[in-house]
């Protein structure tokens, strides 16, 4: 995990990101955050706050058909109770997709009134998406458009292949998302952002991040890990690395000499886990 600490989100990204989020700004009306359910806080950025300077946003918490139901309706309330809407949505199947419209337009009712109080009757509100990778921008994206009746045309000011996808008459999606930087000084938000796959493999020792991974399950998820991987109890286990054993024995991962091929078995394990395999599972409880 130590090369994790080291490793840095490319600078020219960052500025780039920067430059064009600041230049749709004057363009929208609000900025819908997505983040996965399974890490509302880890994979947030920080900056964000300094980057939208006070425009409206709200919450998307994508991914909340593989995130532990109890967990999310938890950070919607504590979200709530800082002033923040959040809600749920699941991009694979365009679930919650209608709470995100209600919300935006509870969002922005102000605007909206005054659109109709000075005749504006009509004009949209316009929304642009942002979220660091793997969250499922393009997912959110591509659901909104299929319920999308039609495109609008590229308006002037904004980036050359933006496009504007009319929701309903009074809402605008900007078709290209804002890719934010994941932000992890904190070990742990690092280790996170690795388990749900938001950190490509290859940063951090596999094996290392299974047993991390492990720890955590048998600790808050005991039962999932029974279920998927039957017969492996892991109250027979003194620690996760000899759960992550029993776990590759139960799938027949054996080397030549007889050993457990771990490596496979933890490949294995994150892959199922970023798949949803092991069921809605939540890494992360807000403090309240
Ligand atoms: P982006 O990098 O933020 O644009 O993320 P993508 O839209 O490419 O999604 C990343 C991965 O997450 C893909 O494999 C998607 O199929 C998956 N994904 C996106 N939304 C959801 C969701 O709501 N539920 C589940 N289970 N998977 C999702």
């Amino acid at each position: 995990m130590s090369q994790m600490q080291n490793i840095q989100w490319f600078p020219g990204h960052m500025k780039k990101t920067e430059r064009q989020i600041t230049a749709c700004l004057p363009l929208i009306d609000a900025v819908a955050e997505i983040v996965d359910a399974r890490i509302p806080q880890s994979s947030r950025n920080p900056s964000l706050d300094k980057l939208l300077g006070g425009k409206p946003r709200l919450l998307l918490m994508n991914k909340c058909d593989i995130a532990d139901k109890v967990a999310t309706d938890k950070w919607i309330s504590y979200y709530r109770a800082n002033g923040v809407i959040a809600v749920p949505v699941d991009c694979k199947t365009g679930k919650g997709t209608d709470g995100f419209v209600k919300a935006v337009k509870l969002l922005l009712a102000d605007k909206l009134r005054s659109y109709d109080e000075k005749g504006l009757v009509g004009k949209p509100l316009r929304v642009m998406v942002v979220g660091i990778p793997n969250v499922g921008k393009s997912s959110f994206i591509n659901c909104m458009s299929r319920l999308s009746k039609a495109k609008v045309a590229d308006k002037p000011g904004v980036t050359r292949g933006n496009q504007w996808f009319k929701i309903d008459a009074r809402l605008e999606l900007l078709d290209t998302p804002g890719v934010l930087w994941p932000k992890f000084d904190d070990m742990s938000v690092g280790e996170k952002l690795a388990f749900t796959g938001a950190v490509k493999d290859g940063v951090t020792d596999t094996e290392l991040l299974a047993v991390r991974l492990l720890e955590y399950m048998s600790r808050e998820y005991p039962e999932r890990l029974e279920e998927r991987y039957s017969g492996v109890l892991t109250a027979d286990c003194d620690d996760a690395y000899e759960l992550l054993c029993a776990i590759g024995k139960r799938r027949g991962m054996i080397l030549r000499g007889g050993e457990v091929d771990t490596e496979r078995a933890s490949v294995m394990l994150l892959d199922e886990y970023r798949g949803g395999k092991l069921g809605k599972i939540t890494l992360e409880m807000p403090e309240i």
